[in-house]
């Protein structure tokens, strides 16, 4: 048995499959991730070089370099002309087959719910929203990433208008984390892909889960190798593509 055929298997097998990935899962998709050789973390323009990567996407930052962090949020985080890649297409194809329950994602680019996915679990936020910071008014992602001012300002009450999104020294969604908790729970398989677990939060979800299958998909090596019954060191658009071409739930663009 190959590995596609083993992971079918796997999945074909369980009752409530979830998949736990991050920003590898859009590199494909042309959205840089953090960490890879050619991730966000390694080419700063030398107009940020004298920050840490962390802080650029901070709260302390947008407090206290609102310019700073607007001019970052808008040059690296604007997603809203990308498209989804064949690892998107092949969960989404998944869920709808009834083989996935759902998807917890880091990703704050929403190209799962681009491709057709349902119960996405949104655990650092998106930044199709934005709202601002003292009267809560909500703006859609346009209102920061198309605003000629350098620091976005509330239409009602003149503060700052924010993303939606987690930043570094903050807490995380309650609602998307408690759900992500009970689907773990629940699991009987969990996919992970795409992800370094570097971020506590995902990690911490990571170690949550005991249910019966287990499957990392990752172009590196992540720390939970150990306690996987498949590693996949490869594309995860290729391997997802490739098993949901297996099962017969895949959909080519044109159909
Ligand atoms: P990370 O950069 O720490 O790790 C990405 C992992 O994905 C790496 O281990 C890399 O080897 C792997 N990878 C990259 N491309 C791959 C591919 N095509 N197939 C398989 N594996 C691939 O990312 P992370 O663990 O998600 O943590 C970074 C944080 O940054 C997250 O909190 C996330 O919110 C945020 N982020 C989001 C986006 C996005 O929304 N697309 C992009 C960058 C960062
Ligand atoms: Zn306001």
């Amino acid at each position: 048995m190959d590995r596609t055929e083993k992971i079918c298997d796997i999945i074909e097998g369980s009752s409530y499959v979830v998949f736990l990935g991050g920003a590898g899962v859009s590199t494909e998709s042309g959205i840089p991730d953090f960490r890879s050789k050619n991730g966000l973390y390694h080419k700063k323009k030398k107009r940020f070089a004298s920050y840490e990567p962390e802080y650029l996407l901070s709260s302390e930052c947008l407090r206290k370099k609102p310019e700073v962090f607007f001019e970052y949020y808008r040059e690296n985080l604007d997603a809203r002309a990308v498209e989804p890649n064949d690892a998107h297409r092949a969960l989404a194809a998944m869920e709808h087959a009834g083989r996935l329950a759902g998807i917890i994602t880091q990703n704050i680019d929403g190209l799962h719910q681009k491709a057709g996915s349902r119960n996405v679990q949104e655990i650092h936020g998106t930044i199709w929203t934005n709202h601002c910071v003292s009267c809560g008014r909500e703006y859609d992602s346009d209102f920061i990433f198309d605003s000629r001012e350098e620091v976005p300002h509330c239409l009602d009450c003149g503060r700052t208008v924010r993303p939606d999104v987690t930043l570094y020294g903050e807490l995380l969604p309650d609602e998307a984390y408690d759900r992500s908790i009970r689907m773990i729970q629940k699991a009987d398989c969990l996919i992970i892909g795409g992800t370094s677990l570097e971020v506590g939060s995902a990690a911490q979800l990571a170690h949550m889960y005991h249910g019966r299958s287990f499957i990392i998909i990752n172009k590196t090596k992540t720390k939970l190798e150990g306690k996987a019954d498949i590693v996949v060191h490869d594309s995860i658009a290729k391997v997802l593509k490739s098993v949901t071409e297996l099962m017969g739930i895949w959909q080519d663009d044109d159909t």
